[in-house]
């Protein structure tokens, strides 16, 4: 199953591809767009950065590290609308914590009023914030996601420095 290439999540429903990466919704494509461009990016450089957010401070709570790639992952219904979209923040473990926290409420409170797919998603995204808040990164390396949102960020400045 594809993975999206922005928020890491692995697309179980629908999905946009762009040029053989895949992404959740268009919000991921636009944010993960640079994905593309980000693959000229040389990974030492990567790396150095990655590096460097890890040891640094929460830039959310200007708290102590390790600093890392948090998921949170929320669904809201209207009737038969229902739109889910998972948020990936760099951001310490508690600042993490309390945003799964926060969508998990708002999953279990607004998720279910969709037919069908507010049932359907709201247990996936409920147990997605589940799973984030039981198994977290590792403190001692930048995990694989925040390699890949450095990654993406360092290709979004080479394309904007391109135009
Ligand atoms: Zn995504
Ligand atoms: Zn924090």
């Amino acid at each position: 199953m594809a993975k999206c290439g922005y928020c890491g999540s692995t697309i179980l429903f629908g999905g946009v591809e762009e040029r053989g990466h895949h992404f959740c919704n268009n919000q991921c494509l636009s944010s993960g767009y640079a994905a593309v461009a980000s693959e000229q990016v040389p990974p030492e450089v990567v790396e150095s950065f990655a590096k460097e957010i890890h040891e640094g401070t929460c830039p959310i709570c200007k708290g102590r590290g390790p600093v890392d790639v948090h998921v949170s992952h929320r669904v809201w219904s209207i009737l038969v609308m229902t739109s889910w979209s998972s948020h990936p923040q760099i951001c310490c473990r508690s600042c993490g914590l309390k945003r799964q926290l926060g969508n998990t409420a708002l999953s279990l409170v607004f998720g279910w009023w969709g037919f069908p797919w507010g049932l359907v998603m709201t247990p996936i995204q409920v147990g997605r914030n589940v799973f984030g808040m039981a198994f977290n990164p590792s403190p001692t390396k930048p995990s694989e996601k925040l390699h890949g949102m450095v990654r993406m960020q360092l290709g979004s400045k080479l394309m904007a420095a391109k135009q």
